[in-house]
């Protein structure tokens, strides 16, 4: 049997010496009561340092410790030294994935497990220490340790001529590092003199005369991937290129990175629509691991078999079960629409803005289901969900009901109060609370943690959590799966599906991720027209019509996996693509 190796993790800014009673854990580890130093008092951070020779895996610190930022987790030895550790008592990495030449090799996990620091190492930006984090890493010691494995060519290629392109994930910060039009600031890249066709690819012609500081995130990740596409490289990498985007854009996302594999480059990205991977990517590596501790980068895998080992919990050939429970779809397709009382019924809606109008008509929301909203960006979504919470008026009718609306808007605002605070609110269902997000979304570590110093997919998870554990009728969600991980994305999905149906009142949900769109649906409503001029609503309709509606606007049908039930995207002219099309079955037959 294979013996365990024990890491001990702090979390720097969970811990607070000062209001534990003074570094409690020093006082309750058994070893230091030996007279050992097992956790000692590091002066000069004012923090604790844990030996991991020394502990013997009790967990009595992590237990007694009030702010959950003591990790002990045991490893199975098979695991080599990490590729990477940032330093003491701090998160590793084990494993590395390769790039493949004219291929695009997709990455899939948690957040906090690692999947930004492989793209920082391949790119790089971050040069890994093997574990030694007291000294410097180089590419020497990567190419020794590399030695007759494929990564060792990467290595050695990296060495001589690094040529390399990486979008990183917060496009938000380009805007401080450039500065000026866009154009001006394409053009100056523009090594590959690809400059037009990308224009044209992901829709940039409106955006180029603006300056880089005015653009929203949609517009900043378009622009962010076609500046990575320009560099003339050998190996592209793209972390998260979806977000911000919808649907629409997703598609065109996919052919622009798509068309650099297509020219012999070697593409690798991060994704958390498994819908946008699955289209994308021929190869997956899944990281499995304990965010903010470890993580673990599997065997290489196809497309398909990755993504339904991923979401069965269960890496074949390592023989690891990495989750206890697999992320099931329901394999009868599609989800039923419910047939119970009607909660409300609202009237044709019509709004008007200088620039934009819209039109949605009229429909009734059911108790006990949840009907998702889709179709592109600026067709008035958002509006129309405004308009139903009271948010805005209708210009052409006042929405009169004595129904609650709880609502989570698209932009999330993070006060400075504890998760703990905010769910201590009165308003709260405590009840709601505790059974359905606390543990399954795996909020409790965070409870004593400030909202602003939360990340996006954790800010999102309380901000979800909070909405549907208040007591209201109709309960409006703008894109909860925002920042969100996939397997974050599915427990959501469960979490606001079993509330609706336990509760018996109505959810609606607007979101880009067709998946977990599939996941959630009773009914759809589809937006279309032109974005940023008008946009048109039909009413509620059953999902096989209103999925098949949506994918032909998008000329994509969809087929399921027989294994998992997902929904797996045609490829563009393949022989299921052209039978489902010819039928006119863009949404996987009943
Ligand atoms: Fe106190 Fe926990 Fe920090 Fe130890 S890890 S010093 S118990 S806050
Ligand atoms: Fe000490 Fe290790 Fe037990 Fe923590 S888990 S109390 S460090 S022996």
């Amino acid at each position: 049997m294979a013996t365990k190796k024990r890491i001990a993790v702090l979390d720097f800014d969970k811990c607070q010496p000062d209001e534990c009673g003074d570094f409690l854990c020093i006082r309750v580890c058994p070893v230091n009561r030996n007279s050992k130093g097992c956790i000692i008092k590091n002066k000069e951070l004012f923090r604790p340092e844990i030996s991991e020779d020394l502990c013997i895996g009790c967990q009595i610190c992590s237990v007694k410790c009030p702010f959950n930022a003591i990790s002990i987790i045991n490893l199975p030895s098979e695991l080599d030294k990490p590729i990477h550790q940032f330093g003491k008592n701090s998160f590793r990495l084990y494993n590395l994935p390769f790039p493949k030449n004219s291929t695009v090799v997709g990455l899939i996990g948690k957040n906090g497990i690692g999947k930004s620091t492989v793209l920082n190492i391949l790119s790089n930006k971050l040069l890994p220490n093997l574990g030694n984090f007291k000294e410097k890493g180089s590419i020497e010691k990567l190419v020794e340790k590399f030695k007759g494995k494929q990564l060792m060519n990467f290595f050695v290629k990296v060495k001589e001529n690094p040529k390399l392109s990486l979008k990183p994930q917060r496009i938000e910060l380009l805007p401080k590092n450039a500065k000026g039009k866009v154009k001006g600031l394409l053009k100056k890249i523009d090594d590959r003199k690809k400059l037009d066709e990308l224009t044209e690819m992901l829709d940039l012609s409106p955006l180029l005369e603006k300056e880089l500081k005015t653009l929203s995130g949609g517009e900043l990740q378009r622009i962010a991937i076609a500046a990575t596409s320009l560099k003339k490289a050998d190996y592209y990498f793209f972390d998260e290129p979806s977000s911000f985007l919808d649907i629409k854009q997703r598609l065109k996302m996919a052919k622009a990175i798509n068309s650099l594999a297509g020219e012999a480059k070697s593409v690798m990205l991060i994704e958390h629509d498994l819908a946008v991977l699955d289209y994308l990517s021929e190869y997956i590596h899944i990281f499995y691991g304990s965010p903010g501790v470890f993580g673990v980068v599997s065997s290489v895998k196809s497309s398909r078999n990755g993504i339904n080992e991923f979401l069965n919990g269960y890496l074949k050939d390592e023989n690891i079960k990495f989750r206890s429970k697999e992320l099931s779809f329901e394999v009868k397709p599609p989800t039923k629409s419910v047939k119970t009382n009607v909660l409300f019924e609202y009237p044709l809606i019509e709004k008007k803005f200088p620039d934009f109008e819209m039109k949605v008509d009229s429909g009734s929301l059911r108790q006990g289901e949840v009907v998702g909203i889709v179709g592109a960006n600026a067709l008035g979504k958002t509006t129309f969900v405004k308009i139903l919470s009271g948010e805005i008026k209708a210009d052409n009718t006042e929405l009169n009901s004595n129904l609650t609306v709880s609502f989570k808007p698209q932009q999330l605002k993070a006060k400075k109060i504890t998760v703990r605070e905010l769910f201590s609110l009165s308003e709260i269902n405590k009840e709601i609370f505790n059974s359905e997000f606390k543990k399954k979304l795996s909020l409790e570590p965070l409870m004593d943690s400030s909202l602003d110093k939360l990340s996006g997919g954790e800010l999102q998870k309380i901000a979800v959590a909070f909405c549907l554990s208040k007591e209201a009728d109709i309960y409006l969600l703008d894109e909860p799966s925002a920042f969100v991980d996939v397997e974050d994305r599915l427990k959501i999905a469960e979490a606001i599906r079993n509330v609706i149906e336990k509760k018996g009142k109505t959810a609606l949900i607007v979101d880009h991720d067709v998946l977990f769109i599939d996941y959630i649906s009773n009914r759809l409503i589809v937006f279309e027209g032109i974005p940023s001029v008008s946009g048109k609503a039909n009413s509620p309709a059953e999902m096989h019509s209103g999925m098949n509606q949506f994918l032909k606007g998008l000329e994509i049908s969809f087929r399921r996996d027989p294994e998992t039930g997902r929904p797996r995207a045609n490829k563009l002219n393949s022989i299921k693509d052209k039978e489902q099309k010819e039928k006119g079955e863009y949404y996987y037959s009943v």
